[in-house]
């Protein structure tokens, strides 16, 4: 009886609800040009060459002691491997994929468990249950890839021992959410595989896991509190109070174990939440995941769109000028990624479109080197870029292992669909392809444009038949004008409107041309006597190699304003393959105006900020907040 209710349950309340978009499969939206290659360049420098016999070493050796990570290093490769091998077929990566997974079988145990753990160390402190949800996570990555059943059996069967474990009569004899550190967040975001498993299954046991879970994340006073803080409207930031359940130790801080701070793991609860917002239509979940990113956005998500310092939430946009300890981790930016692509998918709101584009454009592609062996651990918004510290004795880190899922969220949000509509979200040359929910039909275009270094986009419908359906074409919000054309015939303008979709309606001809030009204003964003500089999405840096004097030169007190941009900005050349865009600008930087040689306002150049640094070397230092003159009185 109780099955029936809840399966009843599930149907009726998800049917109240908006369908999500449909995301294209993998392989379905190609990339050409400058971001196809980094894409292509990442492909084969990083995912290609990961050792998956190294990464799996540690399942079958057994040897933790430190309460340590090592387990989570292959999950994490994997949900970046296996949608890449779909996207490029490449046998080589198949045979790797393979011989990680063979690894990962032999070593289950008859329990059900793989990890490295010692028996008295597992589920307790440290990192075991957070291993296990990425060795979930990398099996149904394998089983949705490839329809092996023995993947999914393995998976569920680590469930099953996580529930013996740590469930309700568990035999450890505590909730999950008391293991793990970050007040129960890290082992508590098992939930989004525990999901996912349910979807694959529609086991009823599945569910009955994740209903327990949730129960804890949200009503267990000390424990992740992700619903109720949410909807109070409790910042992420200051969620650690002994009113909210959680007390200081004596020197008022906040230990590892009791901290509910912590960006990374915190928005994989989130992630999780939603998950099981779709299969039970639990609307004050997802109120509560909506609540907490948008409060991100206003007061956590810098001009780069990274965030976190030390990895941890700090109301770091209103403070952004200042130099700071680990600043956007890599874990933190493919995790705000991918979860504002969910968003985008569930709500289909373009404003997590527009989070997803920032943080790709700039903190996403600055954290990857430029060769693409390697993501940085932290990249800050002034000084010099470098690569991150090795974990776990091993040699990689937890930020290497999650910098290809970034790229998978971009590609995914691409090109989504909802009824009759393709909803074109970024725009990159390439090759797309979706199907339509309605009609059951796929509709394909062609790009091509130089998007974000130019605004003009070109779009080709290349889909065979004629058919009607709407094109809808994401407006930036940070576009003040736009155009855009059919076939050489201007859209109403009244349509074209920044922070929304621009839907294009009509009986498709194959060969029918969609010009769209977005203007790429140049914005002076002040906070607190400095100054930084965006164009459309794009955040621009000085650059040590343009060697055009001290980066850290203050900026005349009221010449360059929100309202006052530079007068000369200019597009040119770059002097550099490794530099994507460069730009020229006069600005009146300098203390010692007195002067008359002083007096002239110096040309200086701007990168965009992925570029910036990128050498990787102290050397290479770059910076995107300009001091500004301080005078008495201010
Ligand atoms: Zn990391």
């Amino acid at each position: 009886m109780k099955k029936c209710l809840a399966v009843l349950f599930a149907c009726s309340a998800a049917a109240a609800f908006a369908e999500p978009n449909a995301v294209p499969a993998y392989g379905e939206v190609k990339l050409k040009g400058p971001m196809g290659e980094r894409l292509e360049t990442m492909i084969k420098n990083h995912v290609i060459a990961t050792d998956t016999e190294y990464i799996t070493a540690p399942f079958l050796e057994k040897t933790e002691r430190h309460g340590w990570w090592q387990t989570e290093f292959w999950g994490k490769y994997m949900h970046a491997a296996v949608p890449f091998w779909t996207y490029t077929g490449d046998d080589g990566l198949k045979r790797k994929i393979d011989a990680g997974l063979a690894n990962i079988l032999a070593s289950q145990e008859p329990s059900g468990y793989i990890g490295n753990y010692p028996d008295e160390l597992r589920c307790g402190e440290g990192w075991d249950v957070w291993g296990m949800k990425y060795t979930m996570m990398g099996l149904m990555h394998y089983y949705d890839g490839t329809g092996d059943k023995k993947a999914l059996e393995a998976c569920g069967r680590v469930c099953d021992y996580l529930i013996g474990q740590l469930g309700p009569e568990g035999i450890r004899g505590y909730h999950l959410y008391k293991s793990g550190n970050w007040a129960g967040y890290a082992s508590s975001s098992v939930l989004e595989p525990v999901v996912w498993l349910y979807k694959r299954t529609k086991e009823q046991k599945w569910l009955d896991f994740a209903t327990y879970l949730v129960k804890d994340m949200t009503e267990a006073e000390d424990g992740p509190r992700l619903l109720d803080l949410a909807l109070k409207g409790v910042s992420v930031a200051d969620r650690n109070n002994p009113e909210y359940g959680l007390k200081p130790d004596e020197k008022r801080g906040y230990v590892m174990k009791r901290n509910r701070s912590k960006a990374y793991e915190m928005m994989s609860c989130y992630q999780g939440l939603i998950e099981y917002y779709e299969v039970t239509g639990r609307e004050e979940l997802l109120k509560a995941a909506v609540a907490s990113v948008d409060q991100i956005i206003r007061d956590e998500i810098n001009l780069a769109g990274g965030s976190a310092c030390s990895e941890s939430w700090f109301h770091g946009a209103t403070k952004q000028q200042f130099p700071y300890v680990r600043l956007q981790e890599t874990c933190v930016v493919t995790t705000w990624m991918r979860l504002v692509e969910k968003l985008l998918t569930v709500t289909g709101d373009p404003k997590y479109a527009d989070e997803l584009e920032r943080a790709f454009y700039n903190i996403y592609l600055a954290s990857m080197n430029r060769d693409a062996t390697e993501f940085a651990a932290y990249t800050p918004l002034n000084g010099y870029r470098y690569r991150g510290h090795h974990h776990c004795y091993m040699h990689t880190n937890c930020c290497n292992a999650n910098g290809p899922r970034g790229f998978l969220a971009f590609l995914r949000a691409f090109l989504q669909a909802n009824g009759d509509r393709a909803i074109m979200n970024f725009y990159a040359s390439g090759k797309q392809k979706i199907t339509l929910p309605k009609t059951g039909e796929p509709v394909i275009f062609e790009t091509y444009t130089e998007y974000p270094k130019k605004g003009y986009v070109r779009i080709v419908n290349h889909t065979a038949k004629s058919s009607p359906f709407t094109l809808s074409l994401r407006v930036p919000a940070w576009c003040a004008r736009a155009t855009v054309k059919v076939n050489g015939q201007q859209v109403d303008a009244q349509s074209v409107k920044a922070g929304s979709y621009c839907n294009i309606s009509r009986d498709w001809k194959i060969g029918d041309v969609v010009e769209a030009d977005f203007e790429l204003t140049l914005r002076v964003h002040e906070l607190d006597h400095y100054v930084a500089f965006t164009r459309g999405p794009v955040l621009l840096a000085r650059d040590s190699r343009f060697n055009d004097g001290p980066l850290d030169e203050v900026i005349r007190r009221g010449m360059v304003t929100k309202d006052r941009p530079p007068q000369y900005f200019q597009q040119v050349r770059s002097p550099s393959d490794d530099i994507w865009m460069t730009f020229s600008a006069t600005i009146p930087l300098g203390s010692h105006h007195e002067n008359p040689e002083g007096f002239n306002w110096p040309e200086i150049r701007f990168c965009d900020y992925a570029s910036a640094g990128n050498l990787w070397q102290p050397s290479n230092s770059y910076r995107v907040w300009f001091p500004v003159e301080y005078n008495l009185g201010e």
